[in-house]
């Protein structure tokens, strides 16, 4: 690699909500800065007024921020190549796009939307490119003459690139190696539109050298734009400073088959989003990882794996150890193929994980949305602790937790009335008893006085502690039932036996 300080960037569009691969992009773009003590760059390409979606931006801002993926240069940070909003930077790109028109490598094209159009519905396969270029009105068929008088007279026009005939160009992809293309396939693509800003293509490539990007993590479907973006760079006389790139793999749907798509997710019921996305125009909201529960660092930890792997078993990585493993030799160049169930597994190991104290946030969001307002932080520390390796989503906490903060309202009487007895009545009667004179009650000692009374009474333990688990809980689920009594207390596990025992023996 050379001395040049390592600097990627960003640059979505703002079109709408945060798909899992942008997400992904984000974060390969992250690891390969950082690995290489590096500037990550967030720059909105908004230059296309028609796709501009309101609440775009300030998504992709909280979404970052979200995951903990920090631009060093942003919109909102600033930086010593702002501006950073493509829109800010309009009055830059006509001057180059006129020089490539000076040197011949473009061209001013006048043919209205509607001459366009007539084109393309009477000649099949109609590309503005060189097999029609000279049959159109533009600076290549027009004299100089008369391009001025145009010019002159504001006639709307665009700066379209003159793509050669029949050149074999190829570069070296990080991820991919050699990839070639011949220039003849693609059209002239347009570069300066009409309103006077420019188009993605050259946008990006000005940007991109401007803002000294010296490594570049793009989708794949990026792919075809790049012998455009290669012969742009060619022409500018740029070529040494061309950024490094990296096309990284689709994210497919779960069978393989094609692209993960919004409508994959909706229709086999998993969010594809980083976090909700409400489309103001269509008044339709798509789901979130985030707001379906999922932890910002199980979310990149299972996009990272979602195309790269550090060559041994392991999974679970920290953003501090990917950043520290991450090896573009270690990116597939095949697809990965999405699985909602592996991603939900990522969850549950990162809340097993967590300290309940960085779990607490969420927890206590979770009960509120409830009506469950928490008071005591100790308490819901050590039950958080008790509870959260059978959480697999945030929202799961509400199940697991809420008996710890109000008396269960149901019993799962259809798993106790049939074999109940009026020994087993009795039976908690005396353990009450015991409690009560219980000091100091541990999990342990509890257990074993509770044991010690069933084999007194000869009733066998484990009959009677799935009742003592309702009465405690309301349903089959949760931790070692003395664990719960001890975190809930000796009055409160007496006044919940109490009042589960007129249910129970009535
Ligand atoms: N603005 C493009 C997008 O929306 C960026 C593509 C690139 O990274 O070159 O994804």
């Amino acid at each position: 690699m050379s001395d040049k300080k390592v600097r990627v960037r960003f640059a979505p569009s703002p079109t709408g909500g945060l798909h899992l691969g942008g997400v992904r992009t984000v974060l390969f773009n992250y690891l390969f800065a950082k690995k290489h003590g590096g500037d990550f760059v967030l720059r909105i390409e908004d230059t296309d007024q028609s796709r501009y979606v309101k609440g775009a931006e300030e998504y992709i801002l909280e979404c970052l921020e979200w995951c903990g993926l920090i631009p060093d240069e942003s919109p909102v940070a600033g930086g010593r190549y702002a501006p950073y909003r493509q829109s800010e930077r309009k009055a830059i790109y006509r001057e180059y796009a006129e020089r490539l028109v000076m040197q011949g490598h473009a061209y001013y094209a006048f043919d209205t939307p509607e001459e366009l159009e007539r084109n393309r519905h009477e000649i099949p396969n109609f590309q503005y490119g060189h097999a029609y270029r000279d049959t159109l009105r533009n600076s290549l068929t027009l004299t100089q003459h008369q391009v001025d008088q145009l010019l002159d007279a504001g006639e709307p026009h665009v700066i379209r690139i003159k793509m050669p005939e029949n050149e074999h160009i190829h570069f070296n992809d990080m991820i991919r190696g050699n990839v070639s293309f011949e220039t003849g396939q693609s059209d002239d693509k347009v570069l300066l539109k009409a309103d006077g800003m420019p188009t993605y293509h050259l946008a990006v490539v000005i940007d991109d050298y401007l803002m000294k990007i010296t490594h570049a993590f793009r989708g794949e479907e990026w792919l075809p734009s790049a012998p455009v973006h290669l012969l742009l760079w060619e022409y500018l006389g740029w070529k040494a400073d061309m950024p490094q790139w990296a096309h990284l793999p689709l994210i497919l749907k779960p069978d393989g088959h094609g692209k993960l798509s919004k409508r994959d997710g909706a229709r086999l019921g998993f969010p594809v989003y980083a976090m909700s996305w409400f489309d103001e125009r269509t008044g339709e909201l798509t789901p979130g990882f985030r707001e379906l529960g999922f932890l910002p660092e199980a979310f990149l930890n299972l996009l990272a794996m979602l195309g790269w792997n550090d060559g041994t078993d392991s999974e679970i990585f920290t953003l501090g150890e990917l950043v520290e493993k991450f090896s573009i030799e270690r990116v597939n160049k095949a697809g990965a193929k999405f699985d909602f169930e592996k991603a939900k597994w990522f969850n549950s190991e990162w809340i097993r994980k967590s300290e309940a104290r960085s779990l607490k946030p969420e927890v206590i969001k979770v009960l509120a949305g409830k009506g469950i307002v928490v008071t005591d932080d100790d308490f819901l520390l050590k039950v958080i602790d008790l509870v959260k390796e059978r959480c697999i989503l945030l929202p799961d906490f509400f199940h697991q937790l809420s008996y710890f903060f109000e008396q269960p309202k149901e019993y799962d009487l259809a798993s106790v009335k049939p074999k109940w007895t009026d020994a087993k009545t009795e039976f908690f009667i005396s353990f009450i008893g015991i409690l009560a004179k219980t000091e100091d009650i541990s999990a342990a000692g509890l257990e074993q006085a509770f044991k010690a009374l069933a084999e007194e009474k000869a009733i066998k333990a484990g009959e009677l502690m799935l009742p003592f688990r309702i009465m405690l809980v309301g349903g089959k689920f949760g931790p070692h039932v003395f664990d719960i009594a001890v975190l809930l207390g000796k009055a409160e596990t007496i006044e919940r036996i109490e009042k589960a025992l007129e249910t129970f023996k009535s």
